[in-house]
């Protein structure tokens, strides 16, 4: 088995199926099985190992799970029989926050956590795109954002699981809010949605709420960091784009057209290119029917930055 120290880089290596690589590396045999109130478990003897997960687990639990009991065998602490996977995700066990640990990493290692959670603050979509290239859930992704935070230069950070109007449990380090706070928070950042809701928390602290809403299960999740003001208030890419699309393009649809199928025809041709270089050859393409349009002003250019960011 690999020793805690090799995780991340065995994470990044194998980004994003460092648990079933693992599995297939180390001949550890996975079965389904139907025991109910027991998510996941592991079993050595001689020398097999065996690890089984719950059969009606979703696939994002099945995965978390998975890295979870992986987290146990690379730790040596011994699985326990009867864990959920509610318990495993929450649980306050000094043990268990290691195995989790583990099992964040094993999933989401901080080479690629940085690439969607590395511009601050981290709002809704980044988590959202964290977890869909992490193939987690957006919980998933946000707990582990939660654990990073000196990595990622936040000052705090907590989690809030909601399920419908009840707190289901709520996760940080070092955070702690009260219930009403977080229902506030929550009510206050769905109204502004998909943008961040702000507020100052002193003179040079800012707490930034994001709400990633999952209507088929009826859950949502509350990601709440604080941050130093300066980069508090800072628009994310997202915000910026929708900030422009309001401002400018809104009430002319036929120019919105226009630029969506401009930029479509032009992902084709940006497939490895750099960031840079392709904002490049997006300009010597298109500078002469753009230049007189809201396009070619800073904020416009800007505007294609990032849409050209996206499509990369
Ligand atoms: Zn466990």
């Amino acid at each position: 088995m690999i020793s805690f120290d090799d995780v991340e880089s065995y994470a990044a290596t194998h980004f994003p199926a460092a648990p079933e690589q693992l599995v297939k590396d180390f001949g550890i045999e996975v079965r389904a099985s139907n025991t109910p109130g027991c998510d996941g478990w592991c079993l050595q003897y001689d020398d097999r190992t065996i690890i089984r997960l719950n059969g009606e687990l979703t696939r994002h639990q099945r995965r978390f799970t998975l890295a979870h009991e992986l987290g146990h065998l690379i730790l040596g602490i011994p699985s326990m029989f009867g864990e959920s996977f509610e318990d495993m995700l929450s649980s306050d066990s000094d043990e268990e926050r290691r195995v989790n640990e583990v099992a964040s990493c094993l999933l989401m290692p901080l080479t690629e956590v940085r690439k969607d959670a590395g511009r601050l603050p981290v709002v809704a979509a980044a988590l959202k795109r964290l977890a869909k290239r992490a193939k987690v859930s957006e919980l998933a992704a946000a707990v582990r954002v939660c654990n990073l935070t000196e990595q990622l230069g936040l000052l705090n950070a907590s989690v809030v699981a909601f399920s419908g109007d009840e707190i289901r449990w709520q996760w940080s380090r070092t955070l702690r809010m009260s219930e009403q706070t977080a229902f506030d928070l929550r009510q206050e950042a769905q109204a502004i949605s998909p943008d961040a809701f702000r507020a100052d928390h002193n003179e040079s602290q800012t707490v930034v709420a994001s709400v990633l809403e999952n209507p088929f299960f009826g859950t949502s999740t509350l990601f709440v960091q604080l941050l130093p003001s300066e980069q508090g208030n800072q628009l994310s890419i997202e915000e910026r784009r929708a900030a422009f699309e309001r401002m400018q393009l809104r009430d002319d649809d036929a120019f919105r057209n226009q630029l969506s199928g401009i930029l479509g025809a032009f992902k084709a041709k940006c497939v490895g290119l750099s960031h840079d270089e392709a904002v490049r050859l997006f300009w010597e393409k298109n500078e002469a029917r753009l230049q007189s349009t809201c396009i070619n002003t800073d904020e416009g250019r800007d505007y294609i930055k990032i849409r050209i960011g996206q499509l990369l």
